[in-house]
């Protein structure tokens, strides 16, 4: 599973990196550090992947199957 966040959707809520702190940090202005990637999510860290897209009221992250063409 990969995980993506859109640079363009992130409004800096920071919910995306409260609920998964492993997989995911802020930068200086509280904005998600990770925004405008797209990497492999280790197995043990889905379920915060999945916390991470559950929470973002932005809808800016997204869990992929597959990594973007
Ligand atoms: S919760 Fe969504 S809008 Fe907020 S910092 Fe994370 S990706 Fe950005």
């Amino acid at each position: 599973m990969y995980i993506s966040i859109d640079e363009a959707k992130c409004m800096g809520h920071g919910r995306c990196y409260g609920v998964a702190p492993e997989l995911l940090s802020d930068d200086v202005e509280g904005f998600v550090a990770q925004k405008g990637e797209c990497w492999k999510v280790p197995d043990d860290l889905l379920g915060e992947a999945q916390d991470a897209a559950d929470a973002c009221p932005e809808g800016a992250i997204a869990l992929l199957e597959q990594a973007p063409a």
